[in-house]
């Protein structure tokens, strides 16, 4: 019962095939290892993907954001 996992959704996306969505194991250890829920790549340890959780929302999310503040100005 070791390999318990928990999905979320990182800022970031996966380097590989770009998904957002990553697994961590259940307990969240800050050095368990963050893997790409649709590749399976290592991306980072979960200490790291918790930083960039506090960080909010990208700056990519960000410029969706004034894209669509903008649209609503026409
Ligand atoms: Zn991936």
């Amino acid at each position: 019962m070791s390999d318990l996992s928990t999905d979320f959704r990182l800022p970031s996306g996966c380097p590989a095939c770009g998904s957002h969505r990553m697994q961590v194991s259940e307990v969240k250890n800050p050095d368990d290892k963050v893997f790409c829920a649709s590749c399976r790549r290592y991306i980072c340890l979960w200490h790291e993907a918790e930083s960039a959780l506090e960080h909010g929302p990208s700056s990519e999310t960000e410029a969706l954001i004034e894209k669509a503040a903008n649209r609503k100005d026409d």
